[in-house]
């Protein structure tokens, strides 16, 4: 099982949304290892208005820029491009990442050219790829003929069916937009580009898992799905700006309901779909039972591997920490090489290990969560220790309720089985979602070695 397909990096756009696509193979010396940088071409400028989207606001970082003229020269992305591929070993392949905003926004001609120029750019020999998250809504055939015969991986955000999808995701009129990606994500399949989805999970939609994913599944056709959790933390002047403040809006995922979604996902998931859907926090979870590094950033021992390139050519630390404190510098001025692997970058990356509060580090399923991403961790741990992740308990309920058939996955995989045997070995009637005595599963572990 494998998520590397994602082309989010970790969450959106999210995520984005997401995860997990690397934008560069192996580095040279001084080159982060699994470095992913996530390129925002148009900035934060989008055609919608989704009431949580995080990024919307970060055009008030740029106040002197209008959102028609937040575009990035397509000098300044060559440069990037020129600078990402001097940082590769040689053969390495390299994959860059393009998101919002909404990125379909720059118009095709950008994506054409970045395209040809990456394509020229790479030394001989090494595989370019290209991710393009995006709400869909300004796709047309024309755009699908690119996508497909460019073979850009897209990832398209969809938040379930139309009620649902509806809740949040409106545009500038407050008009839902569900019927305008629903047509996106027809299109796309008729001309067979490679799709996945980014879901939001959030309080709207969040009490309805097996919906949510029956219809990501069956009516739109998908079979690599990523959901991302929504946690919006409310800034002092009322804003959600920057990721400072305990309380959190009314849109938000409780934790609870977070680990009850994960968790009746992964019931349907277990009876047909292993290795046949492709469920990104599955698969890293997966990668974590048996011993290899989490394939979702929130989920490593540390990060600062997913720096943002802004419009200008800002680099930033990460797509959630797209604050004045996390600016790194600009890939114009300073070399994009100094810029990821700066004291700045790293003591930002090596805090996410070394803030862990104690309930974490002595935490039985810290092995695959990690106490989840550093902006989630705004709440009190039991002890009064600060800094634990406000979706604890969701985390901890899934983690622990899916151990058995995840051992039992690791088991066949180290035995050179497939995993999907999981569907036929577990007894009639299995399912990791709690029982109504509220009995708990045995303490998880990580398979050892064979
Ligand atoms: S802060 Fe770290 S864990 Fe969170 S999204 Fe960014 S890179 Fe991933
Ligand atoms: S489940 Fe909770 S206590 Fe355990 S590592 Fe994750 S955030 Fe920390």
């Amino acid at each position: 099982m494998s998520s590397q397909r994602q082309p989010e990096n970790c969450p959106p756009g999210g995520g984005r949304s997401g995860a997990s696509s690397p934008a560069a193979g192996p580095g040279a010396p001084g080159w982060p290892r699994s470095l992913q940088i996530l390129v925002k071409p148009s900035g934060s400028a989008c055609n919608l208005r989704c009431d949580y989207c995080f990024y919307l606001d970060k055009s008030r970082l740029y106040p002197d820029v209008a959102a028609a003229a937040m575009r990035m020269d397509p000098r300044v992305h060559e440069s990037f491009v020129d600078q990402l591929m001097d940082g590769q070993l040689p053969g390495a392949g390299v994959t860059i990442s393009w998101q919002g905003g909404e990125p379909t926004l720059m118009g095709l001609d950008f994506f054409r050219r970045a395209v040809r120029y990456a394509r020229e750019r790479a030394p001989t020999g090494a595989p370019v790829g290209f991710t393009l998250q995006t709400n869909g809504t300004l796709l047309d055939a024309e755009w699908c003929r690119f996508l497909r015969d460019e073979q850009v991986l897209v990832g398209l955000s969809v938040d379930g069916p139309p009620e649902l999808h509806d809740t949040y995701r409106r545009d500038a009129r407050g008009r839902g937009t569900f019927a305008r990606v629903a047509r996106a994500a027809e299109l796309l399949k008729e001309h067979e580009v490679d799709v996945n989805a980014l879901c939001s999970v959030h309080a709207a939609n969040a009490e309805h898992p097996r919906e949510v994913y029956a219809f990501l599944r069956d009516d739109l056709g998908m079979d690599w799905i990523q959901f991302i959790p929504i946690v919006e933390r409310v800034n002092d002047d009322g804003s959600t700006l920057l990721q400072q403040g305990s309380r959190v809006t009314g849109r938000s995922v409780s934790p609870n309901s977070w680990g009850a979604f994960l968790l009746a996902v992964f019931d349907d998931w277990l009876q047909t779909d292993v290795e046949r859907v492709h469920v990104s926090i599955f698969e890293s979870a997966f990668a974590s039972w048996v011993g290899v590094p989490a394939l979702m950033c929130v989920f490593a021992e540390t990060c600062g591997e997913a720096p943002v390139l802004e419009h200008n050519g800002d680099l930033y630390a990460c797509d959630h920490f797209v604050e004045p404190d996390h600016l790194l510098g600009t890939i114009t001025e300073t070399p994009l090489r100094e810029l990821v692997a700066s004291d700045q970058q790293r003591r930002f990356g090596a805090a996410k290990r070394d803030a862990l509060p104690r309930v974490c580090r002595e935490c039985d399923v810290r092995f695959a969560c990690n106490g989840e991403c550093p902006k989630n961790r705004f709440v009190p741990a039991p002890d009064g220790e600060p800094g634990l992740n406000y979706l604890c308990e969701g985390y901890a309920a899934f983690f622990r309720g899916i151990d058995a058939p995840m051992r039992l996955m690791a088991r066949l995989y180290r035995a050179g089985r497939a995993p999907a045997e999981v569907m036929r070995l577990l007894p009639p009637g299995f399912s990791v979602t709690p029982s109504d005595d509220g009995a708990d599963a045995a303490a998880p572990h990580r398979e050892p070695p064979p």
